[in-house]
């Protein structure tokens, strides 16, 4: 269960995130993704869409260890 029910606590935010999460969601549809893996077990972490990455500061929800990403730059290759 959620901690925070943000949808009934502020629905004017809500429908407002939920309209520009929605616009984000078709845009990013058409990109190209990478998934981010945990190191130590291998688990998903995160998923980036195609651009440019800096360092990414995750903890890793499966294993618990913080993992640090390196800067990530990749465009469409040739299929
Ligand atoms: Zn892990």
């Amino acid at each position: 269960m959620a901690k925070v029910d943000v949808q009934r606590a502020n629905p004017e935010l809500y429908e407002q995130v939920k309209t520009e999460q929605e616009r984000l969601k078709i845009h990013c549809r058409a990109q190209m993704k990478v998934a981010r893996l945990c190191p130590y077990c291998g688990h998903k972490i995160t998923t980036i869409y195609k651009g440019n990455h800096g360092y990414a500061d995750e903890k890793c929800p499966n294993c618990g260890e913080e993992v640090i990403f390196p800067p990530i730059s990749f465009r469409l290759s040739s299929k």
